[in-house]
């Protein structure tokens, strides 16, 4: 190896004299810069002592350094612009937030909080007080629970309702929900023995009837959100399972996934509300905060009064306990349902339900604005797309959408969408086709204006 190679590689002093250094001082504390410019160089002599040809000035350096020190010192959770078309998008954080519930986070945060203190007496209080009967006016639910999420809520529904006994499940339900939820495997952590009935396509009411012994606790139900049956295809009715539940004092348990509050329609398909599953004498309804209701990531029991009592003496709710920003945002957003108008306030609601005739309108507005880059060999005319909903709801529902489609000369598609998404706010967008597609249905003035301002920045880069 060449020694003179680390002869040229600079000391610490000599960098931090350098000017870009010195800049980053003014905003960045000294001992972090030494610490970077420490790594950076330990990463050179690393590189060197490989054999790599790697470019040794000092500046190169410095610029190295600094970059790191600012990529470090900045967070690593941060907005991002959703141009996907995917409205509730799991890896970028599901459900936005609704204005109320993003003040009500805000203010409860800003200080101590009722969480745990009744107000009225004067002591101590419960912190799932400040949501359960607003759940319960919106479902029609007798009481409510809320832990950390939907799985866990399943988890503990059958851990408090149904551990050591036997729970009967469609061979037509037992999905998997996204990464590694998968029904049997949840049902086995709880404790519950699973006892699966009928064929991926038909259960009838005989095939429950037939499977319930001494040992059942219950039939749970859980509802296909990420794929349809179409074609040959049976489960009983609500009244027939309700009425054999009945017969033989067995629970009825419906894992909703999604759980939407209001009656919504998309593409002729319907996603049952919690209060249509409640009125349908389902016993228990589990549902999460963050998918069509469109608050926090949350997992909502809602139920008969006695179930949710065995429920809420389970030491596995303390486990899966709600912290206060959830509960806060939680709160907010159900404010909304209650004394707002939920289909404009509610983002994800509002999102899903615009018509695609605003969508095209945006845009065309988008396209426009771009337009002052078509004499640098970027293209983009607004294009028709297909948006989903995701979060488990409407699954293979195509919700007919509006966006951009953007081509560049001399530069792959790829390379652009790279460049988006390695922006201060990234932007996330979509590869079809060897163009690049902003959806616009998620997207603010704001987040558009973004994205206008991102591609003018990428171009001129480029000049
Ligand atoms: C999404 C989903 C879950 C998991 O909910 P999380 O809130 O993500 O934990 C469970 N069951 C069904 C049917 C779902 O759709």
């Amino acid at each position: 190896m060449d020694e003179s190679m680390y002869r040229k590689i600079p000391s610490v002093d000599k960098l931090l004299g350098m000017p870009v250094v010195e800049a980053a001082c003014c905003d960045l504390p000294r001992k972090w810069i030494v610490n970077c410019i420490r790594d950076t160089l330990t990463e050179i002599r690393r590189r060197v002592a490989a054999g790599e040809g790697i470019e040794l000035s000092a500046e190169a350096m410095a610029e190295s350094a600094v970059k790191r020190a600012r990529k470090l010192a900045a967070p690593s959770l941060r907005r991002v612009v959703n141009a996907t078309g995917l409205v509730l998008h799991t890896n970028l954080g599901r459900a936005p937030l609704s204005e109320r519930a993003i003040q009500q986070v805000s203010s409860v945060m800003s200080g101590y909080s009722t969480l745990e203190y009744d107000l009225a007496m004067g002591a101590r209080g419960s912190r799932y007080e400040h949501v359960i009967d607003r759940i319960c006016r919106l479902t029609g639910a007798e009481d409510a629970i809320v832990v950390n999420n939907n799985a866990g809520a399943v988890l503990l529904v059958l851990a408090s309702l149904a551990a050591g006994k036997e729970v009967i499940v469609s061979r037509g339900q037992l999905v998997e929900v996204g990464g590694s939820f998968r029904i049997p495997d949840v049902m086995r952590q709880s404790g519950v023995k699973l006892v699966e009935v009928g064929a991926t396509n038909k259960t009838r009411i005989s095939d429950y009837q037939n499977a319930i012994s001494s040992e059942t606790s219950a039939i749970m139900k859980v509802h296909t959100s990420n794929y349809r049956i179409v074609g040959f295809f049976e489960q009983p009715s609500d009244g027939d399972l309700k009425q054999l539940a009945v017969e033989r004092n067995i629970l009825l348990v419906d894992d909703l996934g999604s759980g939407t509050l209001l009656p919504l329609e998309l593409g002729g398909v319907k996603e049952p509300s919690v209060a249509e599953r409640i009125a349908a004498g389902m016993d228990i309804v589990t549902f999460s905060g963050d998918k069509l209701l469109g608050g926090s990531q949350a997992g909502i029991i809602a139920g008969k009064k006695e179930c949710i009592a065995r429920i809420s003496k389970h030491p596995l709710l303390r486990a899966l306990r709600v912290d206060k920003l959830t509960l806060a945002a939680l709160e907010g957003t159900l404010i909304d349902y209650e004394v707002g108008n939920p289909l404009h306030d509610v983002p994800t609601v509002r999102l899903l339900m615009r018509p695609v005739e605003e969508v095209q309108a945006q845009a065309e507005e988008l396209a426009h604005k771009m337009m002052a880059l078509r004499s640098r060999g970027w293209y983009a005319k607004a294009a028709p797309t297909i948006a989903q909903s995701g979060g488990g709801a409407f699954p293979a529902v195509d919700i007919p959408s509006y966006g951009v489609r953007l081509t560049v000369e001399g530069k792959s598609a790829s390379a652009i969408e790279q460049a988006l998404r390695m922006r201060d706010v990234p932007i996330i967008c979509r590869l079809q086709d060897d163009a690049v597609y902003f959806d616009v249905r998620c997207l603010s003035a704001h987040e558009q204006a973004l994205i206008v301002e991102a591609c003018l920045a990428i171009a001129g880069a480029d000049s």
